[in-house]
């Protein structure tokens, strides 16, 4: 590689600290307020505190505070703090000397009610119909239905790339298919896929959303074929899916689904901008107006946005403190499976405007994830039908076609939380056979990922099992198929594991998906904390909750990106506001 002069390379890593530097500032100017009434809370003196703060032509107009520590010196605060934050038009004024927990409480309190309603100078203004907040899936989807509906459409996405976490998915898209299932002799329905996803999820998701779901994804599937898509031929069972509906596209990962809708999306004119990331939902009067993202360089910019806005920021995975927070007995530090701009900006914008939080404790864990990095990558078994998942001693400890919390659960218990997933020639039949991953087994073999061997005491001493423990567990496999009588109770039984060469690959638990988010209806409208709509405010994909419960079906977050995207995208052009 050529170098560099040193004073050019001065000059460039000088620039890359000015601009990442500008990029995290925080916003610089005086604030001004975004109009209507706002509640805040903080703790007091004596318990909780809380605040009615209006807002009108852009000025704070009246705080009223509620407080149930209203006595002798408190009751100074209480008039005189909210005066002085008037007459300041900031929350920054001193504190009332002998008062200064109820000053802070105070403080705290309209800090919360306009922590949404907030808004710091920007360097320009920009005015379009509908902004679409993430270029996911979700993203992607909603701006091809408002589009075609005629609207001008802008999609700020603040990473230097489209696609987030649905490009890099597996692919697999659940949807009842009479054709292809038809083909294949297996039996469903719209109502299997409706018991399997709502009780899959222990009954905690909304009923109403889960009909959406399963109703939608057929058409879903038949829009994205009908923009050029290409699936399989047959349909697979995925990794928790529970069923074989699960459609695998031609392209690898997710690319096709990105593909096909960044392709539509092009043709309808839609602007979409990379490296702008949105940090504020625009709420005036109780609607929802825009978005203030941030560019590149650091500059703020406002997109107002006359029909509405749709948010597809994704999930939290990758955000280990929000992880935590909503789950305090989730294992720290896991590694996830997620891009790194999965970090729940989209909720936490949300609830700043007043949206209601759903399921925000229910995150998934996978059994799948490599041990260096937490990605599925490596990973080398395709149809829950033909593999199994041995423990270090090689035993068999779960069914493979569980749902994903179980088979996470019962790896925890193993020893290290280690284990192996082992698969044959059916699953990769060719050295040059690709996984969900686009990765060869001969590559994997030979960067030392995986492992392969043409008998499986061979593969056992590979990997340092018994070989003898491990040949009497593929034994075993292979004598429950022929019995159907699987000695760990596994019910969606293939290909016995006897075409050589054989594989394993190591795996241990990882963060997946973030079933909790805002709260939405079947319009894909977000609701507020008092259970209203918000008026111009759409969501669909990852960061919304209430359609998974507890736990989700594998194949049903790219069904549910597709189905939810269109309908927030139709939604935001069409609703009454
Ligand atoms: P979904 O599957 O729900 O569509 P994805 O993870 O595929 O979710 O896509 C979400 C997209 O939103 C990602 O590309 C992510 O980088 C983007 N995103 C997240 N937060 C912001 C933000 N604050 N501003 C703009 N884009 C964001």
């Amino acid at each position: 590689m050529r170098k560099l002069p040193i004073w050019l390379s001065s000059i460039l890593v000088l620039v890359c600290a000015m601009l990442m530097m500008s990029a995290s500032n925080p916003p610089s100017g005086k604030p001004s307020y975004l109009d209507g009434s706002y509640v805040g809370k903080a703790e007091g003196h004596g318990g909780e505190l809380s605040v009615d703060v209006v807002v009108k032509g852009g000025k704070i107009k009246s705080i009223a505070v509620h407080s149930i520590d209203t006595e002798g010196i408190s009751d100074v605060a209480v008039k005189k703090l909210p005066e002085a934050m008037i007459k300041a038009q900031s929350v920054e004024v001193d504190s009332i000397s002998g008062a200064t927990m109820t000053s802070d409480a105070i403080k705290g309190a309209v800090s919360d009610a306009l922590k949404g309603a907030t808004l710091y100078p920007v360097s320009k203004t920009v005015a379009t119909d509908v902004v679409v907040i993430g270029a996911g899936n979700a993203g992607l989807a909603a701006a091809v239905e408002a589009s075609t509906k005629g609207a001008k459409v802008i999609i700020l996405e603040k990473m230097a790339f489209i696609g987030g976490n649905s490009i890099r998915s597996g692919g697999a898209f659940n949807a009842v298919d009479p054709d292809r299932q038809g083909k294949q002799k297996i039996e469903d329905s719209i109502d299997k896929h409706f018991q399997q996803t709502f009780e899959g999820g222990d009954k905690k998701a909304d009923p109403e959303l889960v009909h959406t779901l399963v109703n939608g994804a057929p058409e879903a599937l038949k829009w994205l074929e009908g923009m050029g898509m290409k699936f399989n031929d047959d349909v697979f069972t995925v990794l928790g899916a529970l069923w074989p509906r699960s459609h695998a596209p031609i392209d690898p990962l997710g690319t096709g689904f990105v593909k096909t809708l960044k392709a539509a999306d092009d043709k309808n004119k839609v602007q979409t901008l990379v490296d702008m990331k949105v940090n504020q939902i625009i709420r005036e009067n109780g609607k929802v107006t825009g978005v203030v993202a941030v560019d590149a360089a650091g500059a703020r910019i406002r997109y107002n946005a006359k029909m509405g806005v749709v948010l597809a920021t994704g999930g939290f995975s990758a955000n280990k403190e929000m992880r935590q927070k909503y789950n305090p007995k989730l294992t720290p530090n896991l590694g996830t499976t997620n891009h790194p701009g999965a970090t729940g900006d989209g909720i936490i914008m949300a609830q700043n405007i007043g949206a209601d939080l759903v399921g925000m404790e229910y995150i998934q864990l996978l059994p799948l994830g490599d041990p260096a990095s937490g990605a599925l990558d490596g990973w080398i078994g395709m149809n829950v039908e033909d593999y199994i998942f041995v423990n270090k001693d090689g035993k068999r400890f779960v069914s493979e076609a569980e749902r994903r919390d179980v088979m996470t659960q019962a790896l925890i218990q193993q020893r290290d939380q280690f284990m192996y997933v082992i698969c044959d020639a059916h699953s990769m039949p060719t050295p040059q056979t690709k996984n969900s991953f686009n990765q060869t087994a001969e590559s994997l073999v030979k960067s030392g990922k995986d492992f392969s061997a043409d008998t499986i005491e061979a593969l056992a001493q590979k990997i340092g099992i018994d070989p003898a423990a491990l040949k009497a567990t593929v034994d075993r496999y292979n004598e429950g198929i022929d019995s159907k009588n699987d000695e760990v109770g596994k019910k969606l039984l293939g290909n016995k594991l006897d075409k050589a060469p054989f594989y394993a690959s190591g795996r241990v638990p990882t963060v997946h998906h973030t079933m909790g988010g805002v709260r939405i209806n079947t319009k894909a409208q977000v609701i507020d904390v008092n259970g209203a709509v918000i008026p111009g405010l759409y969501a669909a994909g990852e960061v919304t909750g209430g359609i998974h419960g507890s736990n989700r079906l594998g194949g049903n977050a790219l069904a549910d990106t597709i189905v939810f995207g269109r309908i927030a995208g139709q939604n935001v052009v069409s609703t009454k506001k």
